[in-house]
């Protein structure tokens, strides 16, 4: 069955425990708080989901804890049948975000890593081979995301956020990397230290990227879409659909999983940022994260 595979995320899975309220806390502060929801969430089980919503047959790789919490993390990828026979089950806590938002819709946020550490090098090794295209972010240590790259066989798609470090070699392998504005600026930092260019506009960003031997960049621009950018080929902008959005949470996790699905069906990238950002624009119509990932495919 593993054979079949058409990507697979090696990554984080938590459970978001949201607290909504007037107002945030102060420091020493306690508030009321009017309600609080359990969801799944994690950056590799949202983009597990979004892939396997998105048409490709789909593993998870990651760590729970030996707890109810576990449930609640997996629970939608196993509803939506993504593989999860290599998801290790950690002496330490699944993962959680504590996160508060007052009626502003400004929150904070605490995350707390738990399982998602273990996923090292070690655990990618235990795990074997990597079927497919292999999706990996930043919430998982960096050995971690290294020993997949070099486990993979298939493309590598790179979402580092949050952005951490990885070596340069890795780093470069990306193809694509795939990062928002802010995160992209961070990664040129990083690639070169005496190129700090932060108030570049993103075109210009992405051709530096490709310029320090990346073959491929996806900078994604919230409701102004998404900019395409490949070695050798004219940088492409994809506008967004025009849509009201509600709640942007995951909204890049759903086009990660949505572009690895469609490039695992052949779609070149253009094609495939296309798809992501027309199923990305769905999830922003509706609350949470996986709750709002779009379960028929008609639409788009
Ligand atoms: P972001 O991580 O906010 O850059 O969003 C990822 C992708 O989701 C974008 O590249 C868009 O394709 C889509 N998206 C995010 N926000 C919106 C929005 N307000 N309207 C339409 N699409 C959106």
């Amino acid at each position: 069955m593993q054979q079949d595979i058409q990507v697979t995320i090696v990554g984080s899975s938590n459970v978001d425990i949201t607290a909504l309220m007037r107002r945030l806390p102060g420091p020493g502060e306690t508030v009321l708080a009017d309600s609080y929801q359990l969801s799944p969430g994690g950056k590799g089980a949202n983009q597990a989901l979004a892939a396997q919503l998105a048409g490709a047959a789909t593993e998870f790789i990651g760590a729970v804890g030996n707890d109810s919490h576990a449930d609640i993390a997996l629970g939608q990828l196993k509803d939506a049948q993504v593989v999860l026979d290599r998801v290790a089950r950690s002496a330490k806590p699944t993962g959680v975000a504590i996160i508060q938002v007052d009626s502003a819709a400004e929150n904070s946020i605490a995350v707390v890593s738990g399982a998602n550490a273990t996923v090292d090098s070690d655990a990618v090794a235990e795990a074997g081979q990597l079927h497919g295209i292999v999706v990996l972010q930043g919430e998982i240590p960096a050995s971690g995301i290294t020993a997949a790259m070099d486990a993979a066989t298939g493309r590598v798609v790179l979402n580092l956020a949050p952005v951490i470090e990885l070596d340069r070699a890795h780093l470069l392998a990306a193809n694509p990397l795939v990062v928002n504005e802010h995160e992209a600026a961070l990664i040129l930092q990083q690639l070169d230290a005496s190129d700090a260019p932060t108030n570049d506009a993103e075109p210009v960003i992405a051709q530096r990227l490709l310029e320090h031997g990346l073959a491929s960049v996806v900078i994604t621009l919230g409701a102004n879409g998404c900019l395409v950018a490949e070695r050798g080929a004219p940088i492409q902008q994809l506008p967004a659909i025009k849509v009201k959005a509600v709640d942007t949470t995951g909204a890049g996790d759903a086009f990660t999983g949505a572009l690895a699905a469609r490039l695992a069906h052949g779609d070149s990238l253009a094609q495939a940022a296309g798809f992501a950002g027309r199923f990305a624009a769905l999830t922003v119509q509706g609350h949470g994260a996986q709750s709002s990932y779009p379960r028929h495919l008609a639409d788009i």
